[in-house]
């Protein structure tokens, strides 16, 4: 019986570092701060924007600045 309690432990502690580095990718995914209008109108689209000044922001995971994006978090 302890052998199960040790692989139920296992199991629980992978399962919850699994959340975490999920938790974290989302994290990376959206920078903090706004999204350009022209690049948040073209995700509602179901596209991405085709401004090669937010094409070249996107590529550093970051919202265009030029389009009035920002990459700061609000406070
Ligand atoms: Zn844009
Ligand atoms: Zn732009």
């Amino acid at each position: 019986m302890k052998f199960v309690k040790v692989l139920a432990a296992v199991a629980f502690a992978v399962a919850l570092t699994a959340s975490l580095a999920v938790a974290a990718d989302k994290k990376a995914e959206h920078p903090p701060g706004k999204v350009a209008g022209c690049c948040a109108k073209a995700a509602k689209d179901g596209k991405t924007c085709d401004h090669p000044c937010c094409v070249e922001a996107a590529k550093n995971k970051k919202n265009c600045e030029k389009c009035k994006g920002t990459n700061e978090e609000k406070k």
